[in-house]
């Protein structure tokens, strides 16, 4: 009698975790799809607080609410995506990929009501056959310039826009999603074999990845099993990531075929989601490989790789692009919760608190379509870039290429979005560090809201109050960071002794209402070397850089739709570091009592660094950029030390991140 009353519960929870497979209140990956560590909120979960809304608040007052009206020839109503004969292709999308997590976060009426227009255009736009978007014109339709009118059968805007619907989804649940995705993607299963990812243009065939991320999504929603025939062919058809990054091709100072560098950043993710269908290590590892290649032979300080364009070297003055690294962000944000390597976490950090802040101006109207790791000069004069004409380092709008314009608003609202994940063991996950608050469901259904107070990145000590309804037991994760050396965690005072695995803490315990944790993660200085044995120096998740006075001036100039920012240096830059001041460990921390709302810029930098540095006077400009890292400059003759300030790279506009060394 207990025999069987013991098999028949061994026969229920076998079909219970048959039925759903890891985290049981969201959605997550399901049979055969490897089973997912760490998954992925609904939007509106997270709420950030403090200097992160006051980003996602300035992108509302800033280009992300007002890029129809400021941009209108491309996303105004003659869009593609709304019917028109205007541009078809990316652009719109793109803008939509930012503004509907944007505004879905913020709860923002007007926001939503921008959004949703072209969510319903889109839901509309599905044939009977599947395709949806933009139709191809009629031959004879009026050339508007500036726009990419036609190219509209091809794959790769729709890949944007099938991201929207999915986060669109995220937030309301409008199940016409489901529909749109399952039809649209039975369409492509017929369609594939002939009209490959890239019959129309090259992205569809580098970008598949984003295309198969949607798939496994969808595949987990509702098990439709020819998802996972579909998901086979888009792998296929998609440029061989896994060889490029897991052989030397990216070794190459200028590899052929040339590798575009928006393209090396989004293909990171593919081989990562194609193995959560095929989990075999060789995925995992080519991603790690391409990033050390791409760190040893194009890689900055910053995190980031010399590409304007084509991969291009590890010279500091080599640009490097705002889609590249928003793409970027997105790739990790992706391999996160389905690796749970704290890695990628760690990266994520290091791109959003370093190079993100700096390629945009404080008010969230003007970017950069270039960065430069050292940029002591911000002008619209040639410099050493692939392509080199329209602006590409100054801040602009449609400056450089117009797809920055158009494609940097996720950066901000997807950060704040992978901030805490839910865990496959029913509890929570605080994966990214930041101002912020999260309301999930843990344990059996359970509601919890943690609140994160903190100063993080530019202090070391985060603290989490605890709020469920009631006493209740789950798991609490937390990410401690590889470049830690050293961690406490205290629960209501108390030290804890938990282990560590794989940089990651799981507090397990019973929680009652108002318990607090404090995490304290120890910043020490980390130095490295780049690009003519420059230094790097690096301090928890920031990078430091000279402090550089700023002049701007805004220029009107005809060819130009807009004005532009310029920015002009009004103090030295050329210094170089002796060894003595590293080995002595010559670098004193001061640190502003508040952080501002806004942080990144000369005067709200919340971290000094006060060191020693001596001019090279021979280390000059060229061509509009810092000439050659002098390698082995002389602290000689009537050379001098003195003091210089180094701030977080984030709070910089011009700057030397990587300083010659005597
Ligand atoms: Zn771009």
């Amino acid at each position: 009698m207990k025999a069987a009353a013991l098999l028949i519960f061994i026969a229920f929870s076998v079909s219970v975790s048959a039925k759903k497979q890891g985290n049981k209140h969201y959605i997550t990956n399901q049979s055969p799809l490897v089973a997912q560590p760490y998954t992925t909120l609904p939007i509106g979960s997270i709420q950030p607080e403090g200097f992160l809304l006051k980003m996602l608040e300035t992108q509302r007052d800033g280009l992300t609410g007002h890029l129809d009206s400021i941009y209108s020839l491309v996303c105004g109503p003659d869009n593609g995506w709304l019917g028109g004969t205007g541009d078809g292709w990316e652009r719109g999308p793109y803008w939509l990929d930012g503004l509907v997590p944007l505004a879905y976060i913020l709860d923002d009426a007007e926001l939503k009501k921008k959004a949703q227009k072209w969510i319903e255009w889109s839901i509309q736009s599905q044939r009977e056959d599947g395709y949806f978007g933009p139709k191809p014109l009629p031959e004879a339709y009026i050339k508007i310039p500036g726009t990419q009118q036609g190219m509209r059968n091809d794959w790769w805007p729709k890949m944007v826009m099938l991201k929207v619907l999915q986060q669109y989804y995220m937030a309301t649940e409008d199940e016409r999603v489901i529909d749109l995705m399952t039809r649209y993607f039975k369409y492509q299963l017929k369609l594939l074999p002939e009209n490959e990812l890239g019959y129309v243009t090259y992205w569809g065939n580098r970008r598949g990845g984003d295309n198969l991320a949607i798939v496994y999504w969808l595949y987990n929603v509702t098990g439709d099993k020819f998802l996972l025939d579909l998901a086979e062919i888009i792998h296929e058809q998609t440029f061989d990531w896994t060889a490029v990054y897991s052989g030397n091709m990216i070794r190459s100072l200028n590899p052929l075929p040339n590798l575009h560098c928006v393209n090396v950043a989004q293909g990171l993710k593919e081989p990562i989601v194609y193995y959560q269908q095929h989990p075999e290590e060789k995925y995992l590892g080519a991603v790690k490989n391409g990033l050390s290649a791409l760190r040893d032979c194009h890689g900055f300080v910053n995190g980031m790789y010399g590409a304007d364009e084509f991969l291009h070297g590890n010279i500091p003055t080599q640009g490097s692009e705002l889609c590249s690294a928003v793409e970027m962000m997105y790739s990790f944000e992706t391999a996160v919760p389905i690796t749970g390597d704290v890695f990628y976490a760690d990266y994520l950090e290091k791109i959003a608190y370093n190079v993100l802040p700096t390629q945009s101006t404080d008010d969230y109207m003007r970017k950069q379509y270039f960065q430069q790791a050292n940029q002591v000069k911000i002008t619209d004069e040639p410099r050493n870039f692939f392509h080199d004409t329209n602006g590409r380092i100054v801040y602009g709008t449609t400056t450089g290429y117009p797809c920055c314009l158009s494609n940097m608003h996720q950066g901000w609202p997807k950060f704040i979005q992978n901030c805490w994940y839910a865990t496959a063991d029913n509890g929570i996950a605080a994966m990214l560090y930041g101002p912020s608050k999260v309301k999930a469901k843990v344990a059996n259904g359970e509601w919890v809201t943690i609140t994160e107070t903190t100063d993080y990145p530019f202090r070391e000590k985060i603290r989490f109050t605890i709020q469920p309804e009631s006493d209740l037991k789950f798991p609490f994760h937390l990410r401690i960071p590889q470049w830690c050396k050293s961690s406490r965690i205290t629960v209501n005072g108390a030290v804890q002794n938990n282990e560590v695995s794989e940089n990651i803490v799981v507090l397990n315990r019973e929680w009652k209402p108002g318990d607090v944790v404090e995490l304290y993660l120890s910043m020490d200085f980390r130095f490295s070397r780049w690009n003519e044995m420059s230094l790097g120096i690096e301090r928890g998740p920031l990078v430091y850089a000279l402090r550089i006075e700023e002049e701007w001036r805004e220029i009107t100039k005809k060819g130009y739709d807009d004005t532009f920012w310029e920015v002009l240096p009004k103090s030295p830059w050329n210094y170089a570091i002796s060894k003595k001041v590293i080995e002595e460990g010559d670098f004193e921390i001061e640190v502003n009592e508040e952080v501002k709302s806004n942080p990144w810029n000369l005067e709200n930098a919340p971290v000094r660094v006060h060191t020693k540095g001596f001019r090279i006077p021979e280390w000059k400009e060229e061509k509009g950029s810092a000439g050659p890292i002098p390698l082995r400059p002389r602290l000689v003759g009537d050379r001098v030390e003195e003091e210089i300030v180094l701030i977080p790279y984030g709070c910089t506009t011009l700057r030397i991140s990587q300083f010659p060394v005597h």
